[in-house]
């Protein structure tokens, strides 16, 4: 049988466009807009690409949508100021820094001060460990809208072995601690580029995480048949050309189901921001 394509850019219209209801009935019943504030130091093309889309899904969905741009040679002081004075904005309740910041810039000390309930992208570390310990609240949206996609799809996740390839604190990792949930309940293993006898592992899988940044790297003979393979990577070409971590016509014929790249995991990266705007704005509207 033919290997079902996991369609994310389909899933997201759906999605983006139920958060439109959404968004629209609160503000109906409460007068707020959910609101996201975009934060853009330097000029960093693919930063500059990705920032912009993720403005253009949040008006769509009528949602108030802020860019903050800085310039590349900003000091740690002018971003914790301008964090700061967001932080306290009550129109503003998702914060996001768009990574990577310029190297003279500290990512951990920069991300620790975005209030924990208006941090969207999940990252910071109360966040990271309400969903350590059992008590998910902002979910980092990378693995978050590979959860999403294998549960729209109907693909069974409870009792079944994932491999997660990759351990970073944006992807790899809250993939691995989402799917481990009670109610959710994989059997998680996660590998990195330390682990031994990886492609032994990654065939024991039945649905396969990448997210590894290198083009093309999983190939036929690393996937079991009938596989669930997401592929979150984003890799450029020399030819400029987008591919996953996947190597994709390889894998196709003999998986189960796959994520294409582009197409994939990026679009649902950006509905799950949404969804963490709105939650974001309950939320906040709750605390008051
Ligand atoms: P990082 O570079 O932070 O992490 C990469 C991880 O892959 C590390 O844990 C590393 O191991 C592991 N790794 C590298 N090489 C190997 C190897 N040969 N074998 C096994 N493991 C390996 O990347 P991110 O997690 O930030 O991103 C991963 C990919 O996902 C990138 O292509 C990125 O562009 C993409 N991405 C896509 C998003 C989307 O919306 N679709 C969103 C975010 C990222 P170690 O820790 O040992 O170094």
């Amino acid at each position: 049988m033919a290997a079902q394509i996991i369609d994310g850019k389909a899933l997201s219209l759906i999605i983006q466009a139920e958060l439109a209801l959404d968004a629209s009935a609160m503000l109906k019943e409460t007068g707020t807009k959910p609101g996201l504030a975009a934060v853009l130091v330097g000029d960093n093309p693919a930063s500059q690409v990705y920032v912009r889309n993720k403005q253009k899904a949040c008006e769509k969905a009528g949602f108030e949508s802020w860019l903050y741009k800085l310039d590349a040679k900003s000091t740690q002081e002018d971003l914790l100021n301008l964090i700061s004075k967001l932080n306290h904005d009550p129109k503003v309740h998702g914060i996001l820094v768009q990574l990577p910041l310029p190297k003279h810039l500290n990512t951990d000390l920069i991300l620790d001060a975005v209030t924990a309930l208006k941090d969207v992208d999940g990252f910071g570390p109360e966040n990271l460990g309400l969903l350590t310990s059992g008590r998910p609240r902002l979910l980092p949206c990378t693995p978050h809208g590979v959860l999403v996609m294998l549960q729209r799809y109907n693909i069974p996740v409870a009792g079944k072995h994932v491999v997660v390839l990759g351990r970073s604190t944006i992807v790899g990792k809250p993939m691995g601690l989402i799917l481990l949930q009670n109610g959710i309940d994989a059997t998680v293993t996660i590998c990195h580029s330390k682990t031994a006898n990886l492609k032994e592992i990654t065939r024991q899988a039945d649905i396969l995480v990448a997210a590894i940044g290198r083009a093309c790297f999983v190939t036929a003979d690393m996937v079991k048949p009938g596989a669930v393979v997401i592929d979150v990577g984003i890799n450029r070409k020399d030819d400029g050309k987008l591919v996953g971590d996947v190597d994709y016509e390889q894998v196709l014929p003999l998986c189960g189901a796959i994520t294409p790249v582009p197409g994939g995991v990026g679009p649902m990266t950006i509905t799950m921001l949404l969804h963490n705007t709105l939650l974001a704005a309950r939320l906040q509207s709750k605390a008051l």
